[in-house]
């Protein structure tokens, strides 16, 4: 027998180490309760990750196969139950964030080859597309281009049966914990994110060129949160888009691609989970002022684009990209806050929150050296809302005071025009080096 452990790869459809688990004989899932991952992660997105285990732990049943929960470290929860039951190995979907390679470094050590690593997490995963000449890319039009010459590799049905297994009698399933979100929760589970994915291509898929920029998020799929904790393959998405094909396919998987490119970059660069991926962008001023940094925070700028965003952000733990960007530029480039807990306190409110993804949107939207977002562009707020929200409807929805105008509807936090100066100013400094 062997273990199938289950990480930010909650599904049964497309996945390797599983199917390459069953072709040895009957499996075992596991999902492991890691303090130090849940204890750092906020309420909603812990609520999430539980909904999701137990769509996984029914997925399993519903085939006649088992899913066990554990809590603790991975490398002293697994080594036990491996023995305990007599399990040769160990199967999982690789990760690479800094601290999943330190964790499932320690089970190495643990259980020397008695480990097994696969794809699933991205279509082509981090470290794997490279220039010719065997560097990573930090731009992202090149890296893109090597990625559709890239194999992509055939999408794995799910399982219909588990083989029987047979259990101690005594072997406790392990109790799944129960949270309150605070935000509604989409559906958990792969069957709801397929259903979600099938939806959006029939009906927003042609449309999403010119619709996924709307600040309301009205033109995408919302599939994000389903990405993150791996309920829906990336790989499946992206082939069922391409049989459709069209500019709207390209399009979507282009940024599925981001999705990919956020994994390799902090692969590469896992400092950037400290400090700008361009080092001289450390030397932006930032400021550690609680009053600016809570009113961005609470959505209470005065400024209706930005408020609009963070409440419909604390309230619903999605917002669209567009808003995203001016959010986190805002906060960067404008309000100049001390970006790293502004990045984690986003993160956090985020239901499809990830590490990679999160911190290539902050040093792209900050210009901090994500790709080649130039430093000058900063965006014109009100702009912002005429064009992505045509008709102020968006805003009106969540910040009534504003009544739709993307003009302040208070005294703002910020004179606009001053800040924008101040930062052009130090940034034309650090650009030329001075
Ligand atoms: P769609 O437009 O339908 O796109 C399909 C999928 O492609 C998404 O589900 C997502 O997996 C991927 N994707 C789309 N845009 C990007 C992008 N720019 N970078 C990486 N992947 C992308 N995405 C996260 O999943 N988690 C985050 O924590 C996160 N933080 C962000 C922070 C900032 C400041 C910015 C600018 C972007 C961030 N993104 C993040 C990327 C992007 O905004 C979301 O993935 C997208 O808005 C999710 O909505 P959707 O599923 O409807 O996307």
């Amino acid at each position: 027998m062997h273990l199938v452990w289950h990480r930010a790869d909650l599904r049964l459809h497309d996945h390797p180490a599983l199917t390459a688990a069953l072709q040895q004989g009957p499996v075992l899932g596991v999902v492991v309760l890691d303090p130090l991952i849940l204890g750092a992660t906020s309420p909603r997105r812990r609520a999430w990750f539980y909904a999701n285990t137990q769509a996984l732990r029914t997925a399993y049943a519903q085939r006649g196969g088992v899913l066990l929960v554990r809590t603790g470290s991975p490398w002293e929860v697994l080594p036990r139950l491996a023995n305990e039951l007599g399990a040769q190995g160990i199967f999982a979907v690789r990760n690479s964030t800094p601290y999943a390679r330190f964790r499932d470094g320690q089970l190495e050590k643990a259980l020397p080859g008695r480990i097994r690593w696969f794809g699933g997490q991205y279509v082509q995963e981090p470290g794997t597309v490279l220039k010719p000449d065997g560097a990573p890319y930090t731009v992202f039009t090149p890296y893109s281009k090597r990625w559709w010459q890239a194999e992509q590799g055939r999408v794995l049905p799910a399982p219909e049966h588990f083989p029987a297994l047979s259990l101690p009698a005594e072997i406790a399933q392990g109790e799944i914990p129960l949270e309150e979100a605070g935000v509604p929760l989409p559906p958990a589970g792969e069957d709801s994110a397929l259903r979600v994915l099938e939806g959006f291509l029939r009906d927003r898929l042609a449309a999403y060129p010119r619709a996924r920029d709307l600040l309301d998020g009205s033109g995408v799929s919302r599939l994000s949160p389903y990405f993150t904790l791996g309920v829906l393959s990336p790989r499946l998405a992206v082939h069922q888009a391409l049989q459709l094909g069209g500019e709207g396919a390209q399009k979507w998987v282009n940024e599925l691609i981001w999705r990919d490119f956020s994994g390799d970059l902090l692969y590469h660069h896992p400092r950037m989970l400290e400090a700008a991926l361009d080092p001289r962008w450390e030397g932006l001023p930032q400021t550690d002022d609680p009053e600016l940094y809570g009113a961005w925070l609470q959505g209470q700028t005065g400024i209706p684009v930005v408020d609009a965003g963070m409440r419909e952000l604390q309230a619903t733990g999605f917002v669209s990209n567009r808003a995203r960007m001016v959010l986190a530029q805002f906060a960067v480039k404008l309000a100049l806050i001390y970006w790293r807990p502004a990045e984690r306190a986003f993160r956090d409110l985020l239901l499809d929150g990830d590490n990679a993804s999160n911190l290539q949107g902050w040093q792209w939207a900050g210009g901090l050296g994500v790709d080649a977002a130039p430093y000058f562009r900063v965006f014109n707020l009100t702009h912002q809302a005429l064009t992505h929200d045509p008709g102020g409807v968006w805003l009106r929805k969540w910040v009534p005071e504003s009544g739709g105008n993307p003009e302040p509807y208070k005294p703002p936090v910020l004179d606009l025009e001053a800040a924008r100066r101040r930062y052009l100013e130090a940034a034309q400094r650090i650009a030329k080096g001075a």
